[in-house]
């Protein structure tokens, strides 16, 4: 039977901070608070490939791009911090990250892990190869000299290492290769999982690593959310739990976007809902 969602969460929100999104974090957290939400997490981005030299290595301080360190990250920990306080009678902020997952630097992941007091670790497979296929300035060139198989193949793979890290609370947007590869590959990337994926549901279920519901791909047109309803009912019969929701926000006006919605379909697939039921 259904139960009433208490309290909405949009835990995957990228303030100013991050270099490709824009308002600040008391904005994002007013608009949260207008349309209802009782819990939502800042997840900026943190990416730290040493192989990689483009625009994602940095943050954006008021308009002033710099390198990522620990003096600039603090300045985003207090900020979320400072907000979290003058708001809690009204909502729960949490200070979280997304970091981009990479083979080749676990050790750099590990201490910025244990670097920080954070409240939730999304961990996202954005590159193949050091390049970014959610990129639309980089992934063409990628799909160019890559074939369907190849591309779902690689994603999958990198993925399985990403899971047996084993650090995150939840795996980002897991099926993000059909963000441009739709358009490009056609229909079939919708199912090209079928071949890869079980390795990844395994581990994960067997380790405890949560999926999240991510909502922005029915901004990027869509028709499901990430990753699809085929994947989720694999992973909700593998055993794996849905450890959070969110709207992938990069500018105020996208926090909680369909966030109901994306409640709904989880609990018609069965999951445990995050945030609380009454
Ligand atoms: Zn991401
Ligand atoms: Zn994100």
């Amino acid at each position: 039977m259904r139960g009433k969602i208490s309290s909405y969460i949009d835990y995957h929100i990228h303030p100013g901070y991050s270099v490709d999104a824009r308002g600040n974090v008391e904005e994002f957290t007013r608009e949260a608070i207008s349309k209802g939400l009782g819990k939502i997490c800042f997840t900026t981005h943190v990416d730290l490939n040493p192989q990689r030299k483009v625009w994602d290595l940095y943050i954006n301080l008021g308009g002033k791009y710099s390198r990522f360190n620990r003096e600039n990250f603090s300045r985003y920990t207090e900020e979320v911090r400072r907000i979290a306080r003058k708001y809690s009678s009204k909502i729960d902020v949490a200070c979280g990250a997304e970091l981009s997952y990479g083979r080749h630097f676990e050790d750099i992941l590990l201490d910025f892990i244990n670097g920080y007091d954070l409240d939730f670790i999304i961990g996202s497979v954005h590159c193949l190869g050091n390049v970014s296929i959610t990129s639309s300035q980089e992934v063409f060139g990628y799909f160019r000299s890559h074939g369907l198989k190849e591309l779902v193949q690689d994603y999958y793979s990198a993925l399985y290492y990403c899971v047996d890290f084993g650090r995150f609370g939840a795996i980002g947007h897991l099926d993000c290769y059909k963000k441009y590869g739709l358009a490009y590959y056609g229909p079939q990337i919708l199912t090209a999982h079928r071949e890869f994926i079980n390795p990844v549901l395994e581990l994960m279920a067997q380790k405890g690593v949560g999926l999240e519901i991510n909502t922005s791909a029915r901004r990027k047109g869509h028709q499901e959310f990430y990753p699809s309803n085929e994947i989720l009912e694999m992973a909700y019969r593998a055993g794996i739990k849905l450890a959070s929701i969110g709207s992938d926000a990069h500018q105020p006006d996208q926090v909680g976007f369909l966030i109901p919605d994306a409640y709904e379909l989880a609990q018609d697939i069965g999951f445990d809902l995050p945030g609380g039921i009454s």
